[in-house]
């Protein structure tokens, strides 16, 4: 069986609001990598089926692992395997290498080009098609649940502790566990909101941070009625893309499967002369 005395554990490398993340590697095949996410367990833990099991495990667990079967997307962090270590619930992922967090990376790049934010927004919404795919909602995307390497800029989605299944129903504002200010503003104003739409509002927030280095809306209120103040530096495409996703209303809002056809992933290059 797997247990711990197998790792050797390394640096902490990340603390979020729920457990703390390790690097460590695996002494027998000694070069590998792994990342430990160990979490003390509580009373608010949801535990769900995974198919073709009968014990049911933690969400988190259970919606990676809908992700995991092949074919997998190299934007989603994999998860190995994991454990039940007395209190503990420890998950063994992939470590990514030379990575900082999306937040992180915002803070220490002034101006960031839109071909570099392009180049992650691709990435992003390859992730989130294909959790939408896999019947998964991720309910917390946000700069500090993305990994970025450098200098290749390849992105990994991380952290499904909000994750929820996708079913014919909407959920519920009450099921939203993601932080607050990535909440849509349906969930707000009607209590219900779909995954698709919510994952293209999510998709307009973090391409305006990455594009102006802050929120696009600091809280509720402004979520439902505040106006985005837009950089002038941004091309129209850029201003329409953005525009189109942070539409208040879902039913008008751009729609997921449109977002990879909108012209600011497609830049006409101009003719060599
Ligand atoms: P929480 O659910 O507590 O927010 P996360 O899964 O978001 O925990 O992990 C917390 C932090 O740990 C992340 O923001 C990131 O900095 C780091 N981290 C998490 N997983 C990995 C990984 N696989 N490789 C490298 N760093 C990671
Ligand atoms: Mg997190
Ligand atoms: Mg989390």
């Amino acid at each position: 069986g797997l247990d711990l005395t197998q790792f050797e554990v390394g640096d902490l490398i990340g603390e979020g609001a729920f457990g703390q993340v390790y690097v460590a590697s695996h002494k027998r095949s000694k070069r590998v990598k792994v990342a430990l996410k160990c979490m003390v367990k509580s009373q608010q833990d949801r535990y769900l089926d995974v198919d073709g099991h009968s014990t049911p495990v933690l969400a988190e667990v259970a919606m990676m692992l809908r992700l995991m079967k092949a074919p997998r997307c190299p934007n989603i962090i994999r998860l190995h395997n994991w454990l039940e270590v007395e209190d503990n619930f420890v998950l063994i992922l992939e470590y990514a290498e030379s990575c900082q967090t999306l937040l992180q990376y915002i803070k220490d790049t002034a101006d960031i080009e839109e071909n570099q934010a392009r180049q992650l927004m691709r990435q992003l919404i390859r992730a989130i098609m294909f959790c939408t795919e896999r019947g998964v909602f991720h309910g917390d995307i946000h700069t500090a649940n993305i990994l970025v390497t450098l200098p290749r800029l390849e992105l990994k989605l991380i952290d499904f502790g909000c994750a929820q299944p996708i079913t014919q129903k909407p959920f519920n504002k009450s099921d939203y566990r993601g932080a607050g200010h990535g909440m849509p503003p349906e969930a707000l104003r009607c209590r219900v909101f779909h995954a698709n739409p919510a994952y293209v509002w999510t998709i307009g927030i973090m391409l305006y941070e990455i594009m102006h280095g802050r929120l696009a809306f600091n809280n509720r209120q402004s979520i439902m009625f505040g106006a985005i103040q837009i950089h002038p530096r941004l091309s129209t495409a850029c201003v329409d893309l953005i525009s189109q996703c942070l539409i208040r209303n879902p039913a008008k809002r751009l729609q997921l499967h449109q977002v990879e056809e909108h012209c600011w992933f497609n830049p006409t290059t101009p003719n060599p002369v």
